[in-house]
């Protein structure tokens, strides 16, 4: 039977980049001969106008009837005063969180022609290719209690917590990725102040045993901010709690350069997964055939990587992208010198052309 892939395009500039995802997904699957099927449903601000909720039930039941999510970005200026659970974003946690997803991946890397647009020097990005892994359901953004206290409200509390079957799934997730990758794995914590970064520790130290394969080391969160601009080469695969990825995963996209050229996976135990750019929604460019659809055409590249174990055409994806660089070609926001500006619709032409000449 044909896996399913559930298409979320969702608001601003989400119809735009997902049309060029899924173009480039057709070819590779033309090419290679494999049977998908797309099925599209609403998610976001275009779901409370045409169904009255941000995240309807029957696009509950498609994603989870189907093997893989691929979404294009919620939200917008329309919908930013509706009550909270009318609001485009509660569709997208609903989401993950019934879809039981709980590792963010945010892979960066350096793309040559597009060193000079970022603010690190070219000697410390030169070849930067790393994986961060982020818990994505506990620690502080969820410990009880979480409130403000007394008579006078004058104390506030946050808990961050987490059980051992929490750390346990997430730091056996990354020492499987960094299996697929070059086999390094930096767990990072706060190990000198934290309880809960002691039980990680432990965890990251006890599951080592069974990936020897596997090089591990652990890094304070401190020191962890301040390499990942000063020798981000040495990392390949990130693992961290919740705040920690969170604030690590922004930091370390500077080094691309670029928000439209960030993929990201929400994962989980099994190989469902839901994939979707870093970029949020784009008003101000919506609907004008600007939107850089690389992002979301790399986060494709990584439902078949991880979802589909599809190693050859994921690369084949994220090659040609890198050549169409290299070749000048780019969208209004990237800044590659001399660069050969390209609409949304001529990028998705040029990654598609592209890999039926690298194929
Ligand atoms: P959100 O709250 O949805 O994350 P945001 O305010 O963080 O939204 P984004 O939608 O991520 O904003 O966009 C930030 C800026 O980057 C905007 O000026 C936007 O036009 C630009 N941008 C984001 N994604 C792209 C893209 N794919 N192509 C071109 N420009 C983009
Ligand atoms: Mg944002």
């Amino acid at each position: 039977m044909a896996k399913k892939i559930t298409v979320l395009p969702g608001d601003g500039i989400g119809p735009e980049v997902m049309d060029g995802a899924v173009k480039v997904l057709k070819a590779v699957f033309d090419h290679f001969g494999h049977q998908f099927e797309f099925v599209e449903a609403l998610i976001g601000g275009i779901a409370i106008d045409l169904e009255g909720s941000p995240l309807p039930t029957a696009t509950l039941q498609k994603c989870a009837e189907s093997d893989a999510i691929l979404l294009g970005a919620v939200g917008g200026p329309k919908w930013d005063h509706n009550k909270p659970e009318l609001r485009p974003e509660k569709g997208l946690l609903g989401l993950r969180k019934e879809m039981g997803l709980f590792a963010n991946l945010r892979p960066v890397k350096t793309y040559e022609p597009l060193i000079s647009a970022s603010p690190l020097k070219q000697e410390v990005i030169g070849n930067v290719d790393l994986l961060i892994v982020r818990e994505l359901t506990g620690g502080l953004y969820f410990g009880r209690p979480s409130e403000r206290r007394g008579q006078f409200n004058e104390e506030v509390v946050d808990t961050l917590q987490y059980s051992k079957a929490e750390i346990e799934r997430i730091v056996e997730k990354a020492f499987q990725l960094a299996r697929l990758r070059r086999k390094k794995l930096t767990s990072v914590d706060k190990a000198n102040v934290l309880e809960s970064s002691r039980m990680w520790r432990e965890i990251v130290d006890q599951m080592a045993s069974k990936y020897q394969d596997v090089d591990v080391q652990h890094m304070l969160v401190d020191s962890t901010a301040m390499q990942l601009i000063t020798k981000p080469e040495q990392f390949d695969v990130i693992v961290t709690e919740n705040l920690f990825g969170d604030i690590l995963s922004d930091e370390a996209s500077i080094i691309t350069g670029s928000l439209g050229m960030l993929p990201s996976a929400s994962l989980r135990a099994d190989a469902f997964g839901m994939y979707e750019p870093v970029h949020g929604s784009a008003p101000d460019i919506a609907g004008q055939g600007k939107a850089n659809p690389l992002g979301t055409i790399l986060s494709a590249a990584m439902m078949l990587r991880y979802s589909f174990g599809l190693e050859i055409e994921a690369k084949l994806i994220e090659t040609s992208v890198d050549d169409i660089l290299k070749d000048g070609y780019c969208t209004g926001d990237l800044q590659i010198p001399n660069g050969n500006i390209l609409s949304t619709s001529q990028m998705t032409e040029k990654v598609v052309e592209k890999i039926r000449e690298n194929h």
